[in-house]
């Protein structure tokens, strides 16, 4: 009897787990959303989601988010409109956040097992959502056996050793060098992320076997670590180890989605672009306080600011024969919410400008419900609040000095049409109903309102005109638009009739 209740409860458990019992998608009480019917070509385009496991759904009450709490939450994800996910580091790590790998070949057991990442993965593919993890190739954890017995080696004045040639190793002290007993070390990041030696041709067989180990677990692709630092100081070099490791991926997965993390100026990220074509590269000047998307707000001229950068984005991106991978924030950053002091309409349409970008854009998990974060890293990577009780959290991860909530959770969102949750709702509903927006060739056409942008997008034959009233006043354009096919506006609807389109404050509309 005593087993039939722990069983009972354990069962209990797994269904009030993060909060969903609602019978609805996503496990929630939706308000009324119309929807558009999408269309997603199967390309690498898409709407993908970040998310750090730790902090997003734990499903087994430790405290610590897991990959069936992920599971759990596929419907959710896809009711978004999010057709990929990108996970944080699910290999074996030393450190919470687990950028420091100890072992490429395991999941770390505080998620789950390599089963329940497997379960994940089909689960994921059975609902159209991509799953790329993080590739941290530029360094391993000084816990790595690897080193170890790299180290060992140096120390024994042993360079044959089976592990000394996968570091670099130096008698005297170097730039980005760390010390141990007698030994410089190359480690760029901290003394306990010891750089991997790239030129090793032990190290690129190692980085061949993983990648192609993941991809026979179904991974759809990866997320690069730290591309700046595979060669440090030379971008041209480190933009080939990029096509490299792009080029294995392929050879396994002809389709692989690769994208790297270039923290750099638009022109760097050229570069890589150049050297790389088949990878993607995160646009980080659209990102962030002193991005792009939220100097929009401040901008006297929004409309020719938001053109120039949209079409930077493009440009950089080989002019749409790559594709640019724009975003808001992520793990290492403050998040946009801060960014735009909270003011909720300014999150709103920060989403909104960001999607109408060309390329795959990415969402760190809990921007759609407006959560901050900033300062120390924990704080960035909270627990995600699935509903205001506040009583289905993660733990926060370890080091956490300030976690608070600027809006309601998820389920209090849900319910509400006017949410931001429903907001990034509608905005990855319009990407994924109109394929021009994300690949489409753009065009300006002329318009003397400095806060009004017209612009289209044409692809495989099909054009779409979009028109954006950045203003936080109510805009009218007379002009023969086509047919509306979509708006969206922070409060309110726009309107087209006779001729005439009005657009509330930060809103933009769709014709074709
Ligand atoms: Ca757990």
């Amino acid at each position: 009897m005593k087993k039939l209740i722990a069983l009972l409860l354990a069962f209990m458990i797994v269904l009030t787990a993060c909060g969903s019992s609602a019978d609805t998608a996503g496990g929630y009480t939706m308000a009324e959303v119309t929807l558009l019917e999408e269309n997603i070509p199967d390309d690498n385009y898409g709407n993908y989601y970040e998310i750090f496991v730790y902090s997003f759904c734990d499903s087994d009450g430790d405290g610590i988010g897991d990959f069936n709490g992920v599971t759990s939450k596929l419907d959710y994800i896809r009711d978004l409109g999010y057709t990929g996910i990108w996970f944080m580091p699910i290999t074996e790590g030393y450190s919470y956040h687990k950028y420091d790998v100890t072992d490429y070949y395991a999941v770390d057991s505080q998620f789950g097992t390599m089963e329940d990442f497997e379960n994940l993965v089909s689960e994921a593919h059975a609902r159209g959502i991509k799953i790329i993890i993080d590739l941290v190739v530029n360094h391993t954890s000084s816990e790595h056996p690897w080193f170890k017995s790299a180290i060992q080696s140096a120390w024994d004045g042993d360079t044959s050793g089976e592990y000394y040639d996968y570091y670099n190793f130096s008698d005297t002290a170097l730039d980005g060098y760390s010390y141990y007993d007698g030994i410089y070390y190359e480690a760029r990041f901290t003394y306990s992320m010891p750089d991997l030696n790239l030129d090793s041709e032990n190290v690129r067989a190692e980085i061949e076997n993983i990648i192609e180990f993941w991809i026979g677990k179904g991974v759809d692709g990866f997320r690069l670590d730290a591309c700046t630092s595979f060669y440090t100081g030379d971008y041209t070099k480190s933009a080939e180890f990029c096509a490299w490791l792009t080029d294995v991926a392929q050879e396994y997965n002809p389709d692989a989605f690769v994208v790297g993390e270039v923290w750099e100026s638009d022109s760097i990220v050229k570069t890589y672009y150049e050297n790389a074509p088949e990878t993607s590269f995160f646009a980080f000047s659209v990102s962030q306080q002193e991005g792009y998307i939220n100097m929009t707000f401040s901008n006297a001229y929004p409309a020719n600011y938001f053109w120039t950068y949209a079409n930077t984005v493009y440009k950089t991106a080989n002019s749409g024969e790559s594709i640019a991978a724009p975003f808001l924030d992520n793990h290492d950053t403050g998040r946009i919410a801060g960014s735009v002091g909270r003011d909720e309409n300014k999150v709103k349409f920060a989403y909104g400008m960001l999607s109408l970008l060309n390329g795959t854009t990415f969402t760190y998990y809990g921007d759609e419900i407006g959560m901050v974060g900033s300062g120390d890293d924990p704080n960035k990577r909270i627990a995600m609040l699935w509903d205001n009780s506040g009583e289905n959290l993660t733990d926060n991860p370890p080091g956490t000095t300030s976690a608070s909530y600027a809006f309601d959770g998820v389920e209090e969102q849900y319910a509400d049409e006017t949410s931001i949750l429903n907001y990034y709702k509608r905005c990855n509903n319009i990407r994924n109903a109109f394929p021009e927006i994300a690949r489409g060739e753009m065009k300006m056409t002329y318009y003397s309102d400095m806060d009004v942008l017209i612009f289209s997008k044409t692809w495989e034959d099909s054009t779409i005109t979009i028109v954006v009233n950045f203003s936080t006043e109510e805009k009218t354009v007379e002009m023969d638009l086509g047919e509306l096919q979509a708006e969206l506006a922070v409060e309110g609807n726009a309107t087209y009739e006779n001729g005439v389109l009005t657009l509330p404050m930060y809103a933009f509309a769709v014709f074709k």
